[in-house]
């Protein structure tokens, strides 16, 4: 064994142990039955307890057991259903399960660079308040931040008639790069302090369980759960923003990587010694989509150079005026952004084959960068496989549906809480 790698070469006429995946962490073992009961009955929304026992592929006697575990725990209530056309009036009336709205509690909440939302849902995932805090501050002191989440979240309780305590989990999400597993953030742009244990700091200060996500996991978990992936077991979303992100579910789950940092989509390079990106490095996929690169180039373009001080918002929602009135300068710049979103986009198809892919994010309204030709392009720079492309569908959707993602992030969490051995 080489103490450096870890690698263990085997010795002529050696045998090799086993064969077949080492898995170490139950995290990667199936879930367990009740967990699986559980998880159906919430997608399900109301379902028989044979419908049950028949999707699970298991004994109806043992879908009864799990299913009165879970009635006991006020996990999960039986619902009278109308009976259907045809049915004999005889008998009792007919029974499904569904999973009690009332067992508990969780908020969403989705920062960005002008405006904070927070979603409260129950458990059943029904949406009970919303609200929003609007700003424009990049950079913030990490007080400033925990200080808008606290006001935020408060709001959000107020509205809903509850207090802090009956949350099971509070899910967030930012822009930047989150290591969710231990709420880290490494890097973020509302942030002016790199490596901020967010996650940790929020759940002490708050009481409540607490994950942080980066805000494109959240789109892609609000699309899983809420949106057009809950059908889909393979797809992957493409968030233009502030900056250019990504999320890829597989196999109906979200795809983290070794170390929770992957699918880092804008920094992949598109050009050798290209454009200056934000993150420092040259020829990022940002450095040519995102919204600092739009505006960098209609400063120069337009010749904005005495518009420095106005926010970048504004100075995009400009660019898109002038680009709507048929200037040409302006159009060139979407255009060749466009293009290059093409580009990333076919390396997506080529590497993850999704069925689905979901263009999402407010700057989806600026049509330019998913016109007809952007898609075309994307076609010409996939593998030619006579096999239809991706579906591309665009979500112009606000600030609320990634508060509804983070909301999907705490109820996971607040399931896995309430349903571990122990807890029932
Ligand atoms: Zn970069």
């Amino acid at each position: 064994m080489s103490p450096d790698t870890g690698f263990h070469a085997l010795e002529d006429g050696e045998a090799q142990i086993g064969c077949g995946p080492l898995i170490q962490s139950y995290e990667s073992t199936p879930r367990s039955l009740r967990m699986q009961v559980f998880d159906r009955v919430r997608a399900a929304g109301l379902i028989s307890r044979a419908d049950l026992a028949k999707d699970l592929g298991v004994s109806p006697a043992s879908v009864t057991s799990v299913v009165s575990e879970l009635i006991e725990t006020g996990m999960v209530h039986e619902v009278a259903t109308p009976k259907r056309e045809g049915e004999s009036n005889r008998g009792r009336p007919p029974v499904a399960l569904g999973v009690r709205p009332e067992a508990g509690y969780v908020a969403g909440l989705k920062l960005s660079d002008h405006r904070h939302a927070a979603i409260i849902t129950d458990f059943a995932g029904n949406t009970i308040a919303e609200a929003e805090i609007r700003h424009g501050v990049l950079q913030q002191e990490t007080e400033m931040v925990i200080r808008d989440v606290v006001r935020l979240l408060d709001d959000a309780l107020g509205q809903a008639g509850l207090t802090q305590t009956d949350l099971s989990a509070i899910g967030l999400g930012l822009p930047g790069v989150v290591d969710s597993a231990t709420g880290q953030v490494m890097w973020s742009p509302l942030m002016r302090e790199q490596g901020i244990a967010l996650g940790p700091t929020l759940e002490e200060l708050l009481g409540r369980p607490v994950r942080v996500d980066n805000d494109a996991n959240l789109v892609t978990l609000a699309e899983l759960w809420f949106g057009a992936g809950r059908a889909r077991s393979d797809f992957a979303v493409v968030t233009i923003e502030h900056g250019v992100g990504m999320g890829v579910v597989i196999n109906h789950r979200l795809y983290r990587g070794a170390m929770g940092l992957g699918l880092e989509i804008g920094h992949t390079k598109v050009q050798l010694d290209g454009a200056l990106c934000r993150c420092g490095q040259r020829g990022c996929l940002e450095a040519y989509v995102a919204d600092y690169a739009l505006v960098r180039e209609a400063t120069t373009a337009l010749n904005w150079g005495n518009r420095g001080v106005q926010s970048q918002h504004i100075l995009l929602e400009s660019l898109y005026d002038h680009a709507k009135a048929g200037n040409q300068s302006a159009r060139a710049i979407f255009k060749r952004a466009g293009r290059y979103l093409a580009l990333g986009l076919a390396n997506i198809v080529n590497l993850f084959d999704p069925a689905l892919i979901l263009l999402s994010g407010e700057r989806m309204r600026y049509d330019y960068l998913y016109a007809e030709e952007v898609l075309a392009a994307m076609r010409d720079m996939t593998l030619e496989t006579n096999r239809p492309a991706p579906v591309v569908e665009i979500r112009a959707w606000g600030d609320q549906v990634w508060a509804r993602g983070a909301a999907a992030l705490a109820l996971d969490t607040a399931t896995e809480i309430a349903l571990r051995p122990e807890a029932v």
